[in-house]
């Protein structure tokens, strides 16, 4: 569909103004592989490389021919698309799949259960739901608890089996002189002991993630993304995160120890009434990205995985693990997490396990956090669609044939590519400031333009778009599309398929000296080719 010169533009126009200042104002017509071609000025077609994969929906490429004959196939079938409370054997076939290659890679036997959504954000959102139903069960048994022990304390001393110390006065921060009689001490006692819990068990739900996180961008995820610029607007709408320093050790402690909340019960011991205190589920739960993509491609250390791991343990609180980006065999693994030896709770996919063609997430929950009445209280019309479970199917059959060439294609490609910005980088120190990433899930970050002697690269990279510049000379330049991540941008993004070539490489190489020599040499050539 070719645009009119005289159509409106009624489908976002801002956004394709911001796109034509950077010169990435340009239409693709048809896609394959790792290329998208672009309609040129004649209209003829004009390939273009695809590092940008789609933000990582492409691992397998553009329109992989399997997963297009499957699919028209399916269609020809008269395969029901929506059957919406059936019983869907080919979703559960897929929870299944999923298992098998979940529980391999953490080397674990505890199943997941999985409830379908239709993108990534949804599935996060999923997560958040999940879990906060979990924590208000918990809540709940934890107040009951709580409770009882209010009754057996009330049933010692009302037997004159135990009395109210002055610690246990004091301790529950009681000021006025403590009743003679036991039983109207205890009644005070309690009663404060009550307000006090209810006051901590009507605190809102705290989520914690990493400084960089990006969950997406509906109203409960967008509060997981720490971007202020998509976040801070919608504050009012949902749950807060509270984000914490990257790898930075001794720092998850500490902000748990910050939001934590207790609980007060009572003990009877050797005729004293006691406190004790609960941990009360304030931390609804930890989100994390083992690979950050939109956070400029910066993954999470074993130390930092590890600190994170046990600090949730000690207080109950589950690990989300976003793999909607760093999944699928991206990075050489299923999971980029299980490589850091992180297991989560609970997991999200999304992205990549649509193929590149259909739109479908899932939320994978461990089956000892399970909460089944989940499923009568969640759903969505579109979500485990016999089509899309299907076709995620056969793209989990295309990542584990031939004893997961898939995973050591990424791993093998992504070496190569790793390779050549390094040697960019070591050849251009003072443009380059770092390369990161593994597998197919690559950035590489410049330095920061601000001060640039340009006046409009100065201008661009002060309002944020320096690596759009960067963008639009590459596809203009040299025909290969790439972005910035969403929340750092002076990082562009590599996540090609594993169908990348070394010539395709070779491509990329001549592309960013190309930038770095316009870079260094300070801008006597323009540095985009609108
Ligand atoms: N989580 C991560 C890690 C992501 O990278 C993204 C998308 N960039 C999302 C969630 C949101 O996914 P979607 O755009 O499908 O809502």
């Amino acid at each position: 569909v070719a645009t009119e010169p005289d159509e409106p533009q009624l489908a976002e126009p801002h956004l394709r103004a911001v796109l034509a200042s950077a010169g990435l104002d340009v239409e693709y017509v048809r896609a394959e592989g790792n290329t998208l071609h672009m309609r040129g000025e004649d209209g003829r077609e004009i390939p273009v490389v695809d590092f940008a994969g789609g933000y990582g929906s492409l691992l397998l490429g553009h329109n992989h021919p399997v997963i297009t004959a499957y699919a028209k196939q399916l269609l020809d079938a008269a395969t029901p698309v929506h059957a919406q409370f059936s019983l869907h054997p080919e979703a559960n076939r897929l929870a299944v799949a999923l298992n098998r290659i979940v529980r391999r890679e953490l080397g674990d036997d505890e199943p997941y259960l999985a409830i379908f959504a239709n993108s990534g954000a949804e599935a996060n959102e999923a997560a958040v739901k999940h879990a906060e139903l979990d924590r208000v069960l918990r809540l709940e048994a934890q107040l009951e608890k709580v409770g009882k022990s209010f009754e057996a304390a009330g049933y010692a001393v009302r037997g004159g089996k135990a009395t109210v110390p002055d610690t246990t006065w004091e301790g529950a921060g009681l000021t006025a002189p403590r009743p003679q009689d036991p039983t109207e001490a205890l009644g005070v006692l309690v009663d404060a002991l009550t307000r006090r819990n209810a006051e901590q068990a009507a605190r809102p739900p705290v989520f914690l993630a990493p400084e960089g996180s990006f969950h997406g961008k509906l109203v409960g995820s967008v509060q997981l993304t720490h971007n202020e610029a998509y976040r801070a607007p919608f504050k009012s709408l949902a749950a807060q995160a509270r984000f914490v320093p990257v790898n930075r050790p001794g720092a998850v402690q500490r902000v748990i120890d910050e939001e934590r909340a207790s609980l007060l019960g009572l003990t009877v011991t050797g005729g004293r009434v006691e406190i004790r205190r609960h941990e009360a589920p304030v931390i609804c739960a930890f989100i994390l990205e083992p690979i950050q993509g939109e956070g400029g491609i910066q993954e999470l250390t074993r130390e930092f995985a590890e600190e994170i791991q046990s600090a949730c343990a000690a207080i109950d609180c589950p690990v989300v693990v976003d793999e909607i980006q760093s999944g699928m065999g991206r990075t050489g693994t299923f999971l980029a997490s299980s490589d850091i030896g992180l297991r989560g709770d609970y997991y999200t996919l999304a992205k990549s396990l649509g193929g590149g063609l259909v739109k479908t997430s899932v939320l994978l929950v461990r089956e000892s956090r399970y909460r089944g009445q989940f499923e009568l209280i969640h759903s969505s019309t579109f979500a485990k669609d016999g089509f899309s479970s299907l076709v995620a199917l056969k793209v989990l059959d295309l990542v584990e044939a031939d004893g997961g060439a898939v995973y050591r294609e990424a791993g093998e490609r992504g070496a190569r590519l790793k390779d050549m910005l390094h040697a960019v980088h070591k050849d251009y120190p003072e443009v380059v400031k770092d390369v990161r990433g593994k597998g197919l899930m690559l950035g590489i970050e410049f330095h920061d333009q601000s001060d640039a002697p340009a006046p409009p690269v100065q201008e661009a990279a002060r309002a944020g778009l320096f690596g759009y510049l960067l963008a639009g000379h590459l596809l203009r330049g040299h025909r290969i599309r790439t972005f910035p991540t969403a929340s750092a941008a002076n990082t562009l993004r590599f996540e090609p398929s594993v169908l990348l070539t070394d010539a395709e490489i070779q491509q990329l190489d001549t592309g960013l000296r190309d930038i770095c020599d316009i870079v260094r040499g300070n801008y006597g050539r323009p540095l985009s080719l609108p």
